[in-house]
């Protein structure tokens, strides 16, 4: 066997724990996992002092493209994604979305050149396009995207729109990522503090309010009990919301939860302090909320972490009111970094950040074990990451687009140094290497279809 590169004296990490050694890799599939070096590879990177941990895969951020190209685009966010150790990323566009298998067709092709890392991508579902769900599965969309509210432009689905969904998800063995915010109780608190001629920015909080996430989690999680339809709680925001999903798995709905770093490391008075530049939806929530979260995701009751990476421009950010700016934050290249911090704060194990941030994603999307682990036969994406450095996080540092982090000034401890795309170098010292057009399109395998009511 031909070895093109051995990775070696890493220490290699996976959920269940880390060993020393040598990571070979031919034509781009990891060939095996050795304690010592062949000595007769044709490229060798020495990762002495590094842990090698599989790319990640983000399931869940917005590249804009095409779409509001100002804000992000797939070059750019592609890029971030690379210097950030992400791999694989689903993408979907609120602007510009993907309903129907044609627009899939079309994404996929505009994309062929424009992407540094493997993607797959997330289909919309709207009240008027349930019908192209089969199709669009067929085709090899990774996942549908609904919203319970009308949110971003996307038009929300009331339950009847979400069982006609679910039952449908259920029939193909397809799994929908849901932002669970009930549409009347956000309408009726947007009204009153409108009324109010409230602008502060305690409306965010007040307006995108804990009971409307969890009136939504809870009718989403009782149709995917009814129905068998696999979903994935997009950005779980507080821990009643995690407590609500569980009891309903308990009862055998096939639920998982998604959360991100910004539920963990900002909190309502960051909202509150800051408005435009920590305004996503659902909010942050309360300091208590927040420490509880974390607990949580030490106690494997959050399944997955991703970033929500929706970014816009400070000036996008700032340009207008509280109301009118646009919601999300950038993330994708900070998200590790931020869970790396946080193994170094004892809140987390970096087992653990392989989990949620890499197989997890990877096994619910069906993309495993060719993604999401670092063993003989899945493909060779690796990030290296130097777990002790302490460096601080700066806008000027940012490739997004958006150019700015709400995480700027922090003094974190922890990041990652070069990511390995299918074994080829795409990203080294915060610095893209790869040409865009070098990732793939990936269509996640077919997980056997389990019969309703089972
Ligand atoms: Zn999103």
């Amino acid at each position: 066997m031909r070895v093109d590169l051995e990775i070696v004296n890493a220490t290699i990490v996976s959920p269940q724990g880390r060993f020393r050694g040598t990571i070979a890799v031919s034509e781009g599939r990891i060939a095996g996992l050795f304690e010592e070096p062949s000595g007769n590879a044709a490229h060798v990177i020495d990762a002495e002092g590094l842990f090698a941990l599989p790319g990640m895969v983000d399931q869940h951020v917005h590249f804009m493209d095409p779409g509001d190209t100002t804000r992000e685009d797939f070059i750019y966010g592609s890029s971030a994604a690379a210097v950030g150790g992400v791999t694989t990323v689903i993408e979907h566009t609120h602007s510009n979305p993907v309903l129907t298998a044609d627009d899939l067709r079309e994404k996929r092709e505009y994309l062929s050149d424009r992407s540094v890392i493997d993607f797959g991508l997330m289909a919309h579902v709207f009240p008027d396009t349930l019908e192209h769900v089969p199709s669009l599965w067929n085709e090899g969309i990774a996942m549908f995207k609904a919203f319970t509210c009308t949110t971003h432009g996307v038009p929300g689905l009331l339950p009847d729109d979400l069982l006609r969904l679910f039952r449908s998800l259920s029939d193909l063995g397809a799994r929908a990522l849901v932002h669970c915010e009930d549409e009347f109780i956000t309408e009726d608190n947007e009204e009153r503090l409108r009324a109010a001629l409230r602008e502060d920015y305690g409306v965010i909080p007040e307006w995108r309010s804990t009971e409307a996430e969890l009136v939504a989690v809870n009718t989403v999680a009782l149709l995917s009990r009814l129905t068998g339809a696999k979903i994935t709680v997009a950005h779980a925001s507080h821990p009643e919301v995690i407590d609500l999903v569980r009891r309903e798995r308990e009862l055998d709905a096939r639920l998982s939860i998604e959360s991100c770093p910004q539920y963990f490391y900002l909190d309502s008075d960051d909202v509150r302090e800051h408005g435009p530049t920590r305004k996503f939806t659902p909010p942050a929530r309360d300091k208590p909320a927040g420490e509880l979260m974390w607990e949580r995701l030490a106690k494997e009751e959050v399944d997955l972490i991703s970033t929500d990476h929706a970014p816009s421009t400070l000036d996008q950010k700032l340009g207008s009111n509280i109301w009118d700016c646009p919601f999300g934050l950038p993330g994708v290249e900070t998200t590790l970094t931020m869970l790396l911090n946080a193994t170094n704060e004892q809140k987390i194990t970096l087992e653990r950040v392989v989990q949620v941030y890499s197989e997890m994603p990877a096994r619910l999307l069906g993309l495993y074990p060719r993604k999401g682990t670092i063993h003989p036969g899945s493909d060779a994406d690796v990030v290296l990451v130097d777990a002790q450095k302490e460096h601080v996080l700066e806008n000027e540092d940012i490739v997004s687009k958006a150019g700015w982090t709400p995480f700027a000034g922090c003094r974190v401890k922890g990041r990652p140094v070069m990511t390995i795309l299918r074994g080829t170098v795409v990203a080294e010292d915060r610095k893209v290497v790869a040409e865009p057009g070098g990732g793939l399109f990936i269509t996640p395998g077919r997980p056997e279809v389990r019969a309703r009511g089972m």
